[in-house]
């Protein structure tokens, strides 16, 4: 059984050996790169795609994180999600008693149909 010439989705060379497969594609172990910072991205790492490339996570975070919905500041690890916008724990308020919302607290946490946010027991 031949399995064919195997070509690298970034020079579009042949690849006679140790490729690796990403993006459903192969690559020249060199080739498949970071389309933000060309750091070679190993394939058993985390990354993401844009424009055909991967991204790196690193990359990821710092260009595309989600920012908050309240403090407009890039929201890295646990973050309150609504409607999809994110926001930061700390950002938010309980609309009943006026206290912010702590991490530890997230499934306190109670949504009202018209948005706002309040603390279960409020
Ligand atoms: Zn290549
Ligand atoms: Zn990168
Ligand atoms: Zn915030
Ligand atoms: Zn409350």
């Amino acid at each position: 059984m031949s399995e064919g010439p195997k070509i690298c989705g970034a020079c579009n060379e042949n690849i006679p050996n140790h490729w690796v497969i990403g993006l459903d594609k192969f690559w020249h172990q060199d080739c498949f790169c970071c389309g933000v910072c060309g750091r070679v991205v190993d394939a058993k790492e985390t990354f993401y795609e844009k424009d055909g490339k991967p991204v790196c996570h690193r990359c990821q975070t710092k260009n595309f994180v989600e920012k908050c919905g309240v403090c407009q500041e890039p929201i890295i690890g646990n973050r309150m999600i609504y409607k999809d916008i994110h926001y930061h724990y700390t950002c938010l308020n309980c609309k009943k008693c006026g206290q912010p919302f702590k991490e530890e607290q997230h499934d306190q946490i109670k949504i009202l149909e018209n948005g706002d946010f309040v603390h279960d027991n409020c």
